[in-house]
């Protein structure tokens, strides 16, 4: 998940919550551990009229030959994914499959090589929605379990969540009901006629491979090197490849502001990604969110990070 520049610290102290995990909570109050059990059943209503219908739930932009960019235009920004797929000689990667609303692997199957596998740069929610439909997964093993069994933790529904009414899809935890960057549905569209929110939840990845720092994602006509990048969340990687000086940096690092204090963040864990990130021979940055940015942006946004959390750059 990625703040758009105008999610204040507010904010910020609301959306520390939300990947904080209710799966206590909710066992204690004797609902199943599954999302949609949750619900509590005298809550449903039958209201989603009020929602258009989606032309299309994907859209996609070709960047190169190999690399196309996929995201959901009727997904929120603060939970709008990037999802990159990379055509390789091998196989292909998609890297992150967004919300799970509606099936990628359908929408993509045009672009999609025999083998591909699915990279989870992370397991926040909005990251990795799809990659149960894919044969093969790769994950930092400090969130395997997010994967392999999702919880409340990597997903979008709350308790007050009716899977009749598509305005109570507010994302989870919240306190602050009121403002109108959090406070709102998660999507502004259903992804089709006579979508059925009750079917909708995170489910478990299958082939999971867990990958480290240092590992290489051969695809054939290319290499990627697995860098660990914690500090957003524990088990965050990035892509590098060193012959061209691209990276997908998860949430790591995008171009907007950063989310730094989830309840599994961690701050010097973060500053030490970013001296690498500076260190990096870097062409361009394809990010977990937003636009993608040359070396210059990154250096920038490293730079005001640091403003923020004053510490001197060259400390
Ligand atoms: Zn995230």
């Amino acid at each position: 998940m990625a703040k758009t520049q105008t999610v204040d610290k507010k904010v910020l102290v609301n959306l520390k919550k939300l990947f904080t995990s209710r799966e206590n909570d909710l066992i204690n109050q004797g609902h199943e551990k599954t999302t949609l059990g949750t619900v509590p059943m005298g809550k449903r209503s039958n209201n989603d009229s009020s929602f258009q219908i989606a032309d299309t739930w994907f859209e996609k932009n070709q960047i190169d030959g190999d690399i196309t960019l996929i995201y959901e235009p009727h997904v929120v920004p603060l939970v709008r994914c990037n999802i990159w797929h990379i055509r390789g000689r091998d196989r292909d990667l998609m890297i992150d499959t967004g919300t799970g609303l509606t099936s990628l692997r359908t929408f993509a199957a045009d672009i999609l090589g025999a083998k591909v596998m699915a990279v989870a740069t992370h397991v926040h929610l909005d990251h990795i929605g799809c990659h149960h439909e894919f044969d093969h997964c790769v994950v930092h093993p400090d969130e395997v379990d997010g994967l392999r069994t999702p919880s409340m933790d990597t997903n979008l529904v709350g308790e007050t969540f009716d899977p009749h009414n598509l305005a109570t899809l507010y994302l989870p935890n919240l306190e602050d009901k009121t403002d109108p960057e959090i406070a709102t549905p998660m999507v502004t569209a259903l992804p089709y006629a006579g979508f059925d929110l009750s079917s909708y939840t995170i489910r478990p990845a299958k082939g999971i491979e867990c990958v480290s720092e240092g590992d290489v994602i051969d695809i054939g006509n290319r290499a990627f090197e697995v860098m660990h990048l914690p500090g957003h969340s524990p088990g965050s990687i990035g892509l590098w490849e060193a012959k061209t000086g691209t990276l997908f940096s998860g949430d790591a690092i995008y171009d907007g502001p950063l989310i730094d204090d989830l309840h599994h963040s961690n701050l010097t864990e973060y500053e030490a990604t970013m001296r690498r990130l500076l260190q990096l021979p870097v062409n361009v940055v394809h990010a977990g969110h937003e636009p993608s940015f040359n070396r210059a942006r990154l250096h920038e946004l490293i730079t005001e990070q640091f403003r923020t959390w004053d510490v001197a750059v060259g400390k």
